[in-house]
């Protein structure tokens, strides 16, 4: 069962991902968790890359090309064997980021984004996607706090396009759109419940699915 977590920066995914992960835990679920970008060697090496954009530019087809590397390997060294060995996989971020930062943020389209989708992971999509999305202005706000912190602290999450607010509002303007056209798959969960309310519904939601 292969489950991703998917928002703008700052919206909870990874607190929220680690809280599922502590109660499948709890229930003897045989589980891994991994990231995009990162989850792999090469994966950190990419993620270093895209973080350090603050100061290198990179083109958006160059940035598109990292990001299915990264998801290429974290599939072959990690995600696929664990399917196969009948694991959970909960992973933080896939392919929706990609077609919401590049297809949408960075305007090259869903597209090419769904085209390179099915020749980098063979078409692999979740079996259940969860969607935390805040109000814009207050998820923008969370983003542009993190970011100036994590630039602060050199930590290596978040790299907040603070000249380009219209960025982010493209980013979020086309998760709603691969919401509503995947509906199945993707579950929208409010993000501005408390953290406690946000967790029992992604556990709700993940136990109706996997039948627990
Ligand atoms: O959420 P996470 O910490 O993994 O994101 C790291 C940074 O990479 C964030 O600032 C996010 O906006 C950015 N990112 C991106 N394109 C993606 C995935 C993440 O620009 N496809
Ligand atoms: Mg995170």
């Amino acid at each position: 069962f292969f489950l991703t977590f998917e928002g703008l920066d700052g919206s909870g995914k990874t607190t929220q991902l680690r809280r599922l992960a502590t109660w499948l835990e709890g229930r003897g679920e045989p589980m891994v968790i991994t990231r995009q970008p990162g989850g792999t060697r090469l994966g950190d090496k990419v993620r270093a890359v895209l973080l350090d954009s603050r100061t290198e530019k990179i083109a958006p087809m160059a940035e598109l090309g990292l990001m299915f590397s990264d998801r290429a390997q974290c599939l072959d060294e990690v995600i696929r064997p664990a399917l196969d060995a009948g694991k959970i996989v909960l992973c933080d971020r896939y392919t929706d980021s990609t077609e919401a930062y590049q297809g949408g943020g960075r305007e090259l389209g869903s597209e090419v984004v769904r085209s390179m989708h099915a020749v980098m992971c063979g078409g692999l999509d979740p079996d259940l996607t969860i969607l935390l999305l805040p109000d814009f202005d207050r998820s923008l706000a969370r983003a542009r706090r993190r970011n100036d912190r994590s630039a602060e602290e050199g930590k290596d999450e978040g790299r907040f396009e603070s000249e380009d607010e219209r960025f982010y509002r493209r980013v979020f303007d086309k998760y709603r759109e691969i919401a509503e056209r995947d509906a199945l798959r993707v579950v929208v969960i409010d993000g501005d419940a408390g953290i406690e309310a946000i967790h029992e519904r992604i556990v709700k939601v993940t136990a109706e699915r996997l039948r627990l």
